[in-house]
């Protein structure tokens, strides 16, 4: 019997995925990016779960969640944060021994102004191509001209299409990295996100996976399959017959032709299942499918169960993302990605951690 809404989280199946990616990324360190959440999975039990396995660097996007870390995990592995620091951040970062990148000649002048400079090498992000952060290839000589005094540790760059294997901009940007960590050659070079770990040799010295960590995203060629980390689940709490013409919710959007059996569980956009998975979206119920029918409400989702043959009354469990249902083909029918249905789970919903 499922009482609550919950979101299971398989910290195994985190440990696993990881040292496959590891695997397929050869010599290279593999880190661990632990932004939003770690993904919707919980930073502190997922950051203190792969420091047991043996990950030493951490990513997150903001001081906030790089200080979450940092407290869960003590001095050692390095936390590093993808958005740099501003103002206050800065002094904070500096005195909870954070690593900020510099994305841009002004948070490089930031960083040379603050006490983080005489006590630690900078990691240096270069736009490579993407246009969106980082320092731009035409800034390199006065980033150059500022660094004089400061060791570089790390050269990284961020691909914009590495899950199209076939763009263009793959060797384009792979190109431009090999032009830029010449001129620092001693520097940690790290190009790759997961996605980029399907790219031939991107994984140079230090790879960057997120979203694979969690079992999602574009498929890898690696050795043994990813396995999703989270299950979504809500109970079902009524189960009821309609006859043939009837409707189901707000907008009456779905009308039935056939005497249809429907059942409402416990799950809906405030929870973070996207209103845009109505009339879309599916569910598993006892490992058979189901569809959404009519709009998802606020709490409240409507599955058509009539061919179900596994047991369907209150308290049964609805499965919406899992070993069942697929991450990113309910992020497909939603009209997103894996991304952005983990991110999106709320508060609301329990979270339980194995392993
Ligand atoms: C989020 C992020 C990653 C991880 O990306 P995934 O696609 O989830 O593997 C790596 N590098 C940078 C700069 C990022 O912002």
């Amino acid at each position: 019997m499922l009482e609550r809404t919950r979101a299971t989280i398989d910290l195994e199946a985190i440990v696993s995925n990881w040292k496959v990616l590891d695997e397929l990324s050869g010599a290279a360190e593999t880190a661990a990016v632990v932004k939003a959440n770690a993904y919707g999975h919980g930073a502190p039990e997922v950051s203190s779960r792969l420091s047991r396995a043996g990950c030493t660097s951490f990513f997150t996007a903001t001081v906030n969640e790089a200080l979450v870390v940092r407290k869960t995990l003590g001095a050692d592995p390095i936390v590093y944060v993808f958005n740099g620091a501003m103002g206050d951040d800065l002094a904070a970062a500096a005195t909870n021994n954070l690593t900020p990148v510099i994305n841009s000649l002004s948070q490089l002048q930031a960083w040379r102004a603050s006490t983080l400079s005489s006590s630690q090498a900078v990691v240096l992000h270069i736009d490579t191509g993407m246009n969106r952060l980082g320092i731009g290839m035409q800034d390199i000589a006065e980033a150059k001209a500022l660094l004089t005094e400061i060791s570089v540790s790390i050269v990284m760059s961020h691909f914009a299409c590495a899950d199209e294997p076939d763009h263009p901009m793959n060797d384009e940007q792979r190109r431009q990295f090999d032009q830029i960590t010449k001129e620092w050659p001693g520097a940690t070079r790290s190009l790759s996100n997961s996605a980029g770990l399907g790219l031939l040799d991107c994984a140079y010295d230090l790879v960057r996976p997120g979203i694979a960590l969690y079992g999602g995203g574009s498929p890898l060629p690696t050795k043994r399959p990813l396995q999703p980390a989270m299950t979504v689940e809500a109970p079902i709490l009524t189960v009821f017959d309609v006859p043939a013409g009837a409707n189901t919710g707000y907008g009456a959007t779905k009308r039935f032709d056939t005497p249809r059996r429907l059942a409402t569980v416990g799950i809906g956009y405030a929870d973070g299942l996207p209103r845009s998975l109505s009339n879309q979206g599916f569910a598993y119920i006892g490992g058979e499918r189901c569809e959404v029918v009519g709009r998802i409400s606020m709490d409240l989702t409507t599955l058509d169960v009539t061919n179900v043959s596994a047991e369907v009354q209150p308290g049964v469990a609805a499965e919406f993302i899992g070993r069942y249902a697929d991450l990113e083909q309910q992020a497909a029918a939603a009209g997103t990605l894996g991304y952005e249905l983990l991110t999106g789970i709320g508060p609301r919903v329990e979270r339980v951690w194995h392993g």
